[in-house]
């Protein structure tokens, strides 16, 4: 069994060494993550310039491109043998909802999914300083069960974990994807220099609080499992437009 682990957030980030710590019982680790932040680059790929790749510790590699990048290096890249499994993160912030679409932890973990593997995206709820450490041990535990039960092919799981000490998580809940409220997320300043600027975010995002959505159980205080396709056809539409005229 050999485990990627990968990240948006940088090489830098300790979750990557507490990853390793709980994935090592199952097999190999390998660690191929970007050289500095890529979060919210979703699935980009690198295709305008050469990458860099260098090893920085044991079966450990910083890659100066995206988590995507990461990924297709661990599969097709010629200095190891191909992954079973993609864990991806664990990231510092949430990963609910539709910005899963944004999330470049997520993508991670889809690129993995389609590369034939199952992908385990994992984020822990907080932008405050932490060391991952209880957060990895909840992946440990659920890659565990990943492994023993099986995943059908092309899904995967997007883990967020409340930010609390253990002791006060009330346990483990399977969700679906959320919604966001989407309002303020472009703010608009104005420089030293009297010219208009902008910046991509702003407040906190604010969640529709819909029992079984994955916000609602991690702001409730439980660790939330949301198992996810790929599979993004309207098939009722199809079947609906079949009675379109569609004649050119
Ligand atoms: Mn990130």
């Amino acid at each position: 069994m050999r485990i990627l682990v990968t990240n948006d957030d940088g090489i830098g980030s300790p979750a990557l060494s507490q990853l390793r710590r709980v994935l090592q019982p199952f097999g190999q680790v390998i660690v191929i993550a970007p050289d500095r932040n890529q979060s919210a680059m979703s699935q980009a790929l690198t295709l305008h310039r050469p990458l860099r790749l260098h090893e920085v510790g044991e079966d450990t590699y910083s890659l100066d491109g995206t988590p995507t990048d990461c990924v297709l290096f661990a599969f097709h890249g010629k200095f190891t043998e191909r992954p079973d499994l993609v864990v991806s993160g664990i990231n510092h912030g949430p990963n609910m909802g539709e910005d899963v679409f944004y999330s470049g932890t997520v993508a991670a973990a889809i690129e993995g999914v389609l590369q034939g593997v199952p992908g385990v995206a994992a984020s822990l709820v907080t932008r405050k300083p932490t060391d991952f450490r209880e957060a990895a041990d909840v992946v440990g535990n659920l890659v565990r069960q990943t492994l023993e039960r099986g995943i059908e092919p092309r899904t995967l799981l997007n883990i967020n974990i409340p930010f609390r000490p253990a002791t006060e998580w009330r346990g483990v809940r399977v969700t679906r994807l959320g919604s966001r409220v989407y309002d303020d997320t472009l703010v608009r300043k104005v420089d030293p220099r009297g010219r208009d600027y902008f910046w991509i975010g702003g407040e906190d995002p604010v969640w529709k609080p819909e029992d079984g959505t994955d916000f609602h159980a991690v702001d409730a205080g439980w660790v939330s499992v949301t198992p996810m396709k790929l599979e993004l056809t309207d098939h009722a539409r199809c079947a609906d437009m079949q009675g379109w005229d569609l004649r050119l």
